[in-house]
């Protein structure tokens, strides 16, 4: 089942919530500061010692102070036009993200709209390739019973509820 909000994804009591990280998972501005923020300290302290995480690829920590459990750390494209990969790494970050979900069990996943804030992918491009990517997943069976989109803003919120109303 796929579910559209708007909202602050540090407040999404769900088994995991994604984090549009940067390759140093470190920690950021916007979306990543916020997690941080939330989750309080001792989430840098894990996130150090998993030395990075490539663009297209997640990796998971626990949530600490988070209602989530877990955070999984996705790395999506920074835009460069279009034609540099664009496309593929950002559907392999939410691939990913729902593959590390499924690999721990999980059942309950929420996403921000990744790389739609500094990284500056189209909001509508972003929202197609983040959608289909997670029907097509959630085609083949696993543990995944619920994604959340969370969105932040009101043109993504359209965005999305526009899409998943015309799918279903
Ligand atoms: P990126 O570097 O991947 O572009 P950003 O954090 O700049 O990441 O933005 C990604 C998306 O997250 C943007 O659409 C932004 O509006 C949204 N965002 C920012 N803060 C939050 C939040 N607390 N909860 C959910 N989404 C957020």
């Amino acid at each position: 089942m796929i579910r559209v909000i708007q909202g602050d994804i540090t407040k999404q009591a769900v088994d995991a919530i994604v984090n549009a990280a940067n390759t140093s998972l470190l920690g950021g501005g916007g979306v990543d500061g916020a997690i941080h923020r939330a989750a309080g300290p001792d989430l840098v302290f894990e996130c150090r010692m998993l030395h990075g995480c490539k663009t297209g690829d997640a990796k998971i920590t626990k949530g600490y102070r988070l209602p989530a459990e877990h955070v999984i750390h996705a790395v999506g494209p920074v835009w460069r036009g279009g034609s540099h990969g664009e496309p593929n790494l950002l559907a392999s970050c939410y691939r990913r993200a729902l593959e590390i979900a499924a690999e721990n069990n999980l059942t309950s996943i929420a996403f921000p709209n990744i790389s739609t804030g500094i990284y500056g992918y189209p909001k509508d491009k972003a929202a197609d390739v983040a959608i289909a990517t997670v029907n097509q997943f959630l085609e083949q069976p696993s543990t995944i019973q619920e994604v959340t989109f969370v969105c932040f803003d009101m043109e993504n919120l359209t965005l999305y509820q526009d899409r998943i109303h015309a799918s279903q």
